[in-house]
């Protein structure tokens, strides 16, 4: 994820330019950067600024550069491909410096452009997919920029939402969509100053015009002061009505939501396929950031995961899937007691690492605690460039984009896919895993986004379900095997941003203590959809409504039985139990969610919480 801005007309470039990132910065604020089409002497040159860290550096530098000129784009990055940097920020210029561009996602095909780009005689400055695209532009130019993107979009394979400029035609800012979002501003035209932007999302426009044009995927536009033309896949000319936008600016960073936690459980279908794109090949996981010999991954006879918070409960799911299928010991460890308790870690063990932000205090000194012991390091991380992806063996990114929300909801889900991945990945390095039933694997975890979304359509019934919190000061989590992960993860959910205390077990130990909790004020949340334990999950939930007490259970969809002894079911979609984790933490996120606004706490910074723990 990242942020893009394009601008052409009168307006100062500089501010509208540098506004607009700040705006979109909540994107991705790894580096940033504008290019510009200069028109001091009326000489068309392409000036581009660019700095590392957060946005305010780049504002350093411009501060006092004179930018004059009528056309530019900026752009926020949110790293996926060549570490935070300044030479792989954004803008990415031509050779001749005659083309700028800046880009929004993944072009996973980059590895092959890239080579018969070389072949060709380019010179590539970054590490990024995104430099293929600048100089494919240079390559297949025409004379018309708007055609050249035209003729270039169908050799990429990927997402993007770009934007560029030429120095060849100082009049047009074209554009183009696939799979990440672009909105077309409406200048007002007032006093013939005609103008238009571009903009990631109209939070960076707003301030100037409230008529935008939603692109669609493969979509081109080609925009000047004042005139905007859309074409669409079939390259013919389309007329699209602008939209008024009646938000405020604060909706309009949040999308619309009203929590940025609720756009960012809205976002999840999107994450997933992100995901998994361009990590699996055929019928192959690949991961290209894993520094370890075939030998060395061979050799693994034990593997830890060392993690902390919601990534501690994808690290419990993990070691379901990594058992069930590759039949080597897994232990799982909170990364805050890992690095304490003189843990028996030998040169062929696996360490794997999990961090949203890659900076978790804890995990890292696990990570460093491994490497000590002789241990092969491998992080499961979002932000490219953190230390923990620095310094393990090797990473694998799960590009979730920025996640503002404290209480994590994609980069979980995120986390999970990259296990999966992990698995497939050393499932074939050790010949444990068959093709056949890794293609069984990779055919349900393509199914995910579209269950996914089917979920999220499904959230206005979710809400009307969490009455069976009111008045409630306690709640028990239960589920079985790998959805014991997710009874924690969903009790984890519900104590973070609703306040309400919950804990989780595997629903056979209920009997064993936590049975005697269940009352009026302490409901059951049961996870029982289909799985080898099933019936074990059904009694166990019996058990609690001989005593009286308050259920809602998750089910899968079809199970009319489950109405019977629940009182409040949700239901999804059937999937194979190993990829069920997925499928059902989204109604537990949706669920602690409504819980939170029904009992009007702020859902996006819960008390005493920060979202990345720095320190011990
Ligand atoms: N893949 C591009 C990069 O790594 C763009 C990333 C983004 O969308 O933030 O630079």
């Amino acid at each position: 994820m990242c942020g893009i801005i394009g601008y052409i007309g009168d307006r100062s470039l500089k501010e509208v330019l540098y506004n607009g990132l700040v705006k979109l910065e909540y994107r991705g604020y790894d580096s940033a950067g504008i290019s510009v089409l200069s028109s001091e002497q009326n000489d068309n040159k392409i000036a581009t600024f660019k700095a590392t860290g957060k946005l305010h550096h780049l504002g350093e530098k411009i501060k006092n550069e004179k930018i004059i000129g009528h056309l530019g784009i900026g752009h926020t990055r949110w790293a996926t491909h060549g570490v935070p940097s300044t030479v792989n920020s954004h803008p990415h210029n031509s050779s001749d410096n005659s083309i700028s561009i800046v880009h929004n996602g993944i072009i996973e095909n980059h590895a092959e452009l890239r080579a018969s780009l070389t072949q060709k005689g380019y010179k590539f400055l970054s590490a990024t997919d995104t430099e293929v695209i600048v100089h494919l532009l240079d390559d297949n130019y025409t004379g018309d920029l708007a055609e050249t993107l035209r003729k270039i979009l169908p050799l990429l394979e990927g997402t993007y939402a770009l934007a560029c400029i030429s120095v060849k035609e100082p009049d047009v800012l074209v554009c183009a969509r696939k799979g990440s979002p672009l909105v077309v501003g409406l200048g007002k035209g007032e006093n013939e100053n005609k103008e238009n932007f571009i903009a990631s999302d109209v939070s960076a426009i707003l301030e100037y015009t409230d008529q935008v044009i939603f692109l669609d995927d493969n979509e081109v536009v080609a925009i000047k002061k004042d005139q905007v033309k859309v074409w669409d896949e079939n390259h013919n000319l389309k007329t699209i009505a602008p939209t008024t936008i009646e938000w405020t600016l604060e909706t309009a960073e949040k999308g619309g939501y009203a929590h940025f936690t609720l756009k960012e459980i809205h976002e999840q279908p999107k994450v997933i396929s992100d995901t998994l794109k361009g990590k699996i090949k055929g019928n192959s996981a690949v991961i290209d950031e894993i520094n370890l010999s075939q030998e060395e991954l061979e050799n693994i006879s034990k593997i830890h995961i060392v993690a902390c918070g919601t990534s501690y409960h994808a690290g419990l799911t993990g070691k379901y899937i990594i058992e069930s299928e590759l039949r080597i010991p897994v232990e799982v460890d909170v990364a805050s007691e890992f690095r304490y308790n003189n843990p028996i870690i030998s040169s062929t063990d696996l360490v794997i690492l999990i961090s949203q932000s890659g900076e978790t205090a804890d995990t890292l000194a696990g990570l460093r605690e491994a490497k000590k012991a002789g241990a092969k390091t491998i992080g499961i991380i979002n932000v490219m460039g953190s230390n923990i992806s620095r310094e393990a063996d090797g990473t694998i990114y799960t590009n979730a984009g920025l996640e503002v929300g404290v209480a994590s909801t994609k980069a979980f889900t995120a986390q999970l896919i990259a296990l999966y991945i992990l698995t497939l990945f050393l499932g074939e390095k050790k010949a444990s895993i068959s093709e056949e039933r890794r293609a069984y694997m990779i055919e349900n975890l393509q199914k995910l986004p579209k269950m996914a979304e089917e979920i999220l359509k499904m959230e206005s019934t979710i809400a009307e379900k969490v009455s069976i919190f009111d008045g409630a000061i306690s709640s028990i989590f239960i589920g079985r095997n790998i959805n014991t992960a997710i009874a924690c993860e969903g009790s984890l959910k519900l104590k973070e941003i609703s306040y309400i205390h919950a804990e989780a077990y595997p629903s056979g130990e209920l009997k064993h203590g936590s049975l005697a909790l269940i009352s009026d004020v302490c409901p059951l949340v049961a996870i029982a959809t289909k799985s080898s334990t099933y019936d074990k999950v059904k009694s166990n939930i019996e058990e609690v409504k001989a005593r009286g007490g308050k259920i809602i259970t998750l089910a899968t969809v079809g199970d009319k039985e489950i109405a019977n002894i629940s009182g409040e079911v949700i239901y999804v979609p059937e999937i194979d139990e190993l990829f069920s984790p997925i499928v059902n933490v989204i109604p537990m996120q949706i669920l602690a969610y409504y819980t939170a606004t029904s009992r009007d706490l702020d859902v996006d910074k819960p008390r005493n919480l920060a979202k990345s723990v720095t320190v011990e």
